[in-house]
């Protein structure tokens, strides 16, 4: 019989940063209406996706039959290297290689090591891909509390994690949830350029520029733009404000270190890139989501702002 301590060892050993388990459940009241009414108040933007499968966002058991089980785990992807401070920034996630797959290579390790003990056990790895309440099940298998930023802070690790779940049929002991909470602290809520924080724990991806820079396909919203200085791929803001983010260590991931050629990603290199230097450059990078076209609608907005 495998044990939770089994599987947090394995996790560790595989390079996750934090891992807990908890009972797949339904998720409480509370959750879900905190959930229909960011949808109600249209915070999604028009990522379309965040308000179908209502259900199965938060019931486990719609996701995967028979689910007993929620192993949560984070991936850090702090950078030791860090772009020059007067080149149009990027956000630390999308630094190296796309966290998608790196990550899922890294849960279904651990699954198959779940099923090399207890080889009955079925169940699904997720990555950001599925309808799942990922902050919801890392704070209830007490990886870390939602700050008021809404993402999840590991104590005495910071927020910079990638999050990933395996949803399995086989019961275990479970983590609690953590004591913790951001306490008095509004550092974030006060530092975000465009208030886009609008009580704690609750983000308007309308105002975000992480949301207007990746997610938004058309134009960007002429209110947000001159807030985003020199961010031109995401934002980290309200990361980089967060005392937690003190204990932030460098990932010891080799697919998350950025290249040189990223690196030396100048105002004017970027103004010349062609579609091809992009494509080799951003080849595997989670930053293809925004298109070649998509980046160069970020570079005229910051250079607007630059002026
Ligand atoms: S990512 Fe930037 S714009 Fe979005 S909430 Fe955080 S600080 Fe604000
Ligand atoms: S900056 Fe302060 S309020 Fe915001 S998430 Fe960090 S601890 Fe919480």
């Amino acid at each position: 019989m495998i044990t939770s301590v089994q599987i947090k060892e394995y996790a560790y050993s595989l390079g996750f940063g934090a891992c807990g388990i908890c009972k797949a459940e339904e998720v409480g009241d509370e959750n879900r209406d905190a959930y229909e009414e960011w949808i109600r108040n249209s915070y999604q933007a028009d990522m379309d996706y965040m308000q179908r499968n209502a259900d199965k966002r938060c019931d486990p058991v719609l996701l995967v039959e028979g689910a007993k089980s929620v192993v949560s785990v984070a991936l850090n992807y702090y950078p030791e290297k860090k772009q020059p401070q007067d080149h149009p920034q990027f956000a630390y996630y999308a630094y190296g290689k796309d966290y998608h797959d790196i990550l899922k290579i890294k849960l279904q390790q651990l699954f198959d090591f779940i099923k090399s003990i207890e080889p009955t056990t079925e169940g699904r790895c997720f990555v950001d891909t599925a309808p799942v309440l990922e902050r919801y099940w890392a704070a209830k298998a007490g990886i870390g509390f939602i700050g008021k930023n809404s993402l999840i802070i590991i104590p005495k690790k910071g927020s910079y994690f990638f999050l990933g779940e395996l949803i399995i049929n086989l019961e275990l002991d479970y983590d609690e949830p953590l004591a913790l909470s951001c306490g008095s602290c509004t550092r974030c809520v006060d530092t975000c350029p465009t208030k886009a924080i609008t009580s704690p724990k609750i983000v308007d991806s309308n105002k975000c520029i992480s949301y207007q820079t990746i997610e938004n396909k058309g134009s960007i919203d002429e209110n947000i733009a001159p807030s985003m200085d020199n961010r031109f791929y995401g934002c980290d803001i309200c990361q980089q404000v967060c005392p937690w983010n003190r204990y932030a260590q460098p990932h010891s991931i080799s697919e998350f270190n950025p290249s040189e050629d990223f690196l030396n990603l100048s105002f004017e290199k970027l103004d010349n890139l062609s579609e091809e230097e992009y494509r080799k450059i951003f080849k595997g990078s989670a930053v293809k989501r925004a298109k070649f076209s998509g980046l160069k609608r970020n570079l005229e907005t910051i250079k607007r702002n630059r002026k």
